[in-house]
Formats: structure tokens, C-alpha cells, sequence
């Protein structure tokens, strides 16, 4: 089995993490630019952020044959905040660059005026970079949320086949599918969706235009549950073929869209990264 999951937070796990990944078959993730549960006061953070996503995270897991590509963007929490807004000016820096695939993770958290600006301008940056865009949508009031999420995707003219909507339930499911958007899954240990739930809207959707992630990060989550969704689609009767296009094709296809998709093997096991190993005392 393998497995690309398509929306994780390597950042806030351990190196723990990329072992267990790697022995259950995790071999390629995307982990999009997010809040850092603490607030950060100004743009250089997000810099030296962003070139850790691109830079350290991707060697890190690249010591485990995963192979690491991320989306970058200021995400919806942090656009309500003033001394943050400036990032909007950073992105294009960014967004050229080869390990990028994705404008993301944009969209509502709390459906705010700022929000609505910040979206909308980074979807123009993804039409303008031909980059897909990752849209999160909000935990509450996930319906209205959802809805205005298409509307401001259809407004912005960007292919709506280059736009994945996530953390999308059973009640949203449709609504983006009908759109002509990709449907994302996040799987949560013991809220939201499970692999079981999941399960039963691929034998209600099916399997175009689905992508199943772990959304791990540092709360309560699992970088393992996309594999448990695997595992959970074979019990329910789905075939290898089936699991390895929801798990592995389809994360490939989306990403692909950015023409910077690259699943080739690095064999830098022996490097280090500015110096630094991944072996204690860093050297
Ligand atoms: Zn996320």
C-alpha cells in the first residue's frame, strides 16, 4: 500500500511520526502553511516559516524516503490580524518556488470582512502563479461556510478543477462535487470525520475528485488515520486498485496541476541540512 497524504503539519510532529509513517506507507505528503496556535506578531516569522516548509521539512522527511512538497499562504485565522496582513506581500516570492504545489491553506475561519479580502486575493495569486489552491473550510458553521467558499471560488475564475475544498462532511460533500471541485477529507481521531463515516460517502460519491487526509498537527490528531481509512476501505469492499487511486492517484493528479510535482527518489540519507542532521547533536 501507498500512501500520499495530502494535507498534514510535519512541523508540529516528531521525527517519531516520519517512522511510523514510512513502515505503514505513508511515501509522499503536502504539508500546507497554517496558524501556529500561537499568534505570531509580524512577517518575519512567517519567513523564516515558510523556508523551513521548504527547506528543513522536506530534508527531514526525506531521511525517511517521504517525499515532502508544501502550499504556502497566509492562513484565514491570521488574516484578521493587522500585523500579519503584510505576508499577502511575501507570497509571490514564495509561490515560485519548485517544492510549492499549492496557494493554501486560504479560506474562512471566522467569515470576517479581512478574511474575504485575503481569500479572494489569494486565489487571484494562484490564477496569476497557475498554481492550485488548498481552501479550508470553517470547523463552525461549516455549511454557510462552505457555500460561501464556492461562491468566492467561482467569482475569482480560477478552474474549479484546481481547487480543493477540506474538512468537508457529509453535509458539504455535494455542494463542492456539484461545483466541480475536489472534495478534501480531513480524519480525526474522535470528532469529525472518521475513516468509517468516510467510508460510506465514497460508496455514496464515489472516488473522483476525493482526497483523504490526516490534517495532523499539534492538536489532538493521527498522521496514521489515512492509512486506518485505507484499511477501513478494504473491510467495507473496496478493491487495492480503488484504495491506491483515493490514497495515492488522486493526491498525485491534484497536485500534479502545479506542474511541480516531483515523486522522484532522493537519496540524501547521508546529508545534512545548513549543517544540521537529524541525529542528536546535530552534526
Ligand atoms: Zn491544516
Amino acid at each position: 500500500m501507498r500512501i500520499f497524504d495530502p494535507h498534514i503539519h510535519m512541523t508540529s510532529r516528531t521525527t517519531d511520526d516520519y517512522e511510523r509513517m514510512a513502515a505503514a506507507g505513508v511515501r509522499a505528503i503536502v504539508e500546507p502553511a497554517f496558524w501556529l496556535g500561537q499568534p505570531r506578531t509580524g512577517p518575519a516569522s512567517f519567513t523564516d516559516y515558510f523556508d523551513a516548509l521548504i527547506g528543513w521539512e522536506p530534508f527531514r522527511a526525506s531521511q525517511f524516503g517521504i517525499r515532502h512538497h508544501a502550499t504556502i499562504a497566509l492562513n484565514p485565522k491570521e488574516a484578521n490580524d493587522p500585523r500579519c496582513r503584510p505576508v499577502l506581500d511575501l507570497l509571490p516570492r514564495y509561490l515560485a518556488k519548485d517544492g510549492v504545489v499549492a496557494v493554501g491553506e486560504i479560506g474562512y475561519d471566522s467569515m470576517t470582512a479581512a478574511e474575504d479580502e485575503a481569500f479572494a486575493a489569494q486565489l487571484a495569486l494562484a490564477v496569476e502563479h497557475e498554481l492550485p489552491a488548498l481552501v479550508h473550510t470553517p470547523h463552525r458553521d461549516k455549511a454557510r461556510g462552505t457555500e460561501r467558499s464556492i461562491a468566492v471560488v467561482a467569482e475569482s475564475g480560477i478552474v474549479p478543477s484546481r481547487v480543493v475544498l477540506d474538512h468537508l462532511n457529509e453535509l458539504t460533500v455535494a455542494a463542492a462535487l456539484d461545483a466541480g471541485l475536489w472534495a478534501g477529507f480531513s480524519i480525526y481521531p474522535d470528532t469529525k470525520m472518521s475513516p468509517s463515516r468516510m467510508v460510506k460517502i465514497l460508496h455514496e460519491y464515489g472516488l473522483e475528485r476525493v482526497l483523504v487526509n490526516s490534517a495532523a498537527d499539534w492538536g489532538r490528531s493521527d498522521p496514521l488515520l489515512t492509512v486506518r481509512t485505507a484499511e477501513e476501505m478494504l473491510a467495507g469492499g473496496f478493491t487495492k486498485d480503488d484504495v491506491d487511486k483515493v490514497l495515492w492517484r488522486n493526491p498525485v493528479a491534484f497536485f500534479s496541476q502545479s506542474g511541480r510535482l516531483d515523486l522522484a527518489d532522493r537519496n540524501d540519507s547521508e546529508a545534512t541540512f545548513a549543517g544540521n542532521s537529524i541525529l542528536r547533536g546535530g552534526s
